[in-house]
């Protein structure tokens, strides 16, 4: 494990515990406790079932997963458990998540399996700045020659993801509700931030079938262990931004968010596509709008 990697899995995972009760645990030598415990539709999530559900191992966090078509013009060219869609069009295609910078290769196949070409990647879009999901946007930079857009709000965090000691690079600063368009293809960023300050949610329309669909690219609504007041305010507007958003087609940037894994296994079966899946939209919504208040219960309590 190289230390960019620990510390990216810090930076998006280390809010797992509450803080002053957790080091009190380390320090008599006794793990953290796993907690606070939510039920969202009959399934109960802890900070660490959480953890583990979005990350699994070092080698889940790396191997190729089979890249598949999604919907549309949007494909899967992620690892088993960080994402990355692609999006192609006629003029080049656009790449959400890089993920580590040690998985671009891995990207490369996926991308080079479907039959498209990793070097037409033309812009490179990002949910938000965790090491996990943006490491490696220089290196597709350096390969591709896309433009790195990133969200205002994360760019300094953005800039301090280094890998190698290679600056970040950020050619477009994006605001909320701009848009990217390439080959016909509109993607809209949507400031949904708690996770990071710069969290951004990206939505688009694609066809299929004769009808329309709306996707959206979640980011993480996962809230840090310690919840400062400027983050909780942003979560209770995030909270409602997101459940505004037009959706058929609900994706994450780790694909436990959205439940990939089972539906995957469904595309064999030839039936609907599995990745349409309106009633499920607000799953991991609920599942993390339920752990904020309870983290934010907790930590009323911890006050003296
Ligand atoms: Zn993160």
């Amino acid at each position: 494990m190289n230390k960019t990697h620990g510390l990216a899995v810090i930076a998006c995972l280390g809010g797992v515990a509450v803080a002053g009760s957790s080091m009190m645990a380390r320090a008599q030598g006794q793990p953290p406790p796993d907690r606070p415990a939510v039920t969202v539709r009959g399934q109960t999530y802890t900070p660490r079932s959480i953890l583990a559900r979005n990350m699994g191992t070092d080698a889940d966090q790396t191997s190729q997963f089979p890249p598949h078509k999604v919907i549309g013009n949007i494909y899967y060219v992620g690892t088993r458990t960080l994402s990355a869609f692609l999006v192609t069009t006629p003029q080049g295609h656009i790449l959400i998540n890089t993920t580590y910078e040690r998985n671009v290769p891995v990207l490369e196949k996926s991308v080079s399996d479907l039959g498209f070409k990793f070097p037409d990647i033309r812009i490179v879009l990002a949910t938000h700045a965790h090491g996990d999901h943006q490491e490696g946007d220089a290196l597709v930079k350096q390969r591709t020659g896309a433009q790195v857009m990133v969200m205002a709000e994360d760019v300094p965090a953005v800039q301090n993801i280094k890998p190698g000691g290679k600056d970040h690079p950020v050619d477009r600063v994006l605001r909320d509700g701009d848009t990217v368009s390439l080959g016909g293809t509109t993607l809209v960023a949507h400031l949904t931030a708690g996770h990071t300050r710069g969290c951004t949610t990206w939505t688009t329309r694609v066809q299929e079938g004769g009808r329309g669909y709306n996707v959206v690219f979640h980011c993480s609504l996962r809230a840090p262990g310690k919840i400062s007041p400027a983050v909780e305010a942003e979560f209770n507007r995030t909270l409602k931004v997101v459940r505004e958003l037009p959706c058929d087609v609900p994706l994450g940037d780790h694909p436990a968010q959205y439940n990939m894994h089972a539906k995957h296994a469904r595309l064999q079966s030839g039936g609907a596509n599995p990745f349409v899946d309106a009633e499920n939209c607000d799953l991991e919504t609920d599942i993390q709008e339920a752990m904020f208040k309870a983290g934010l219960e907790e930590q009323a309590k911890a006050v003296p």
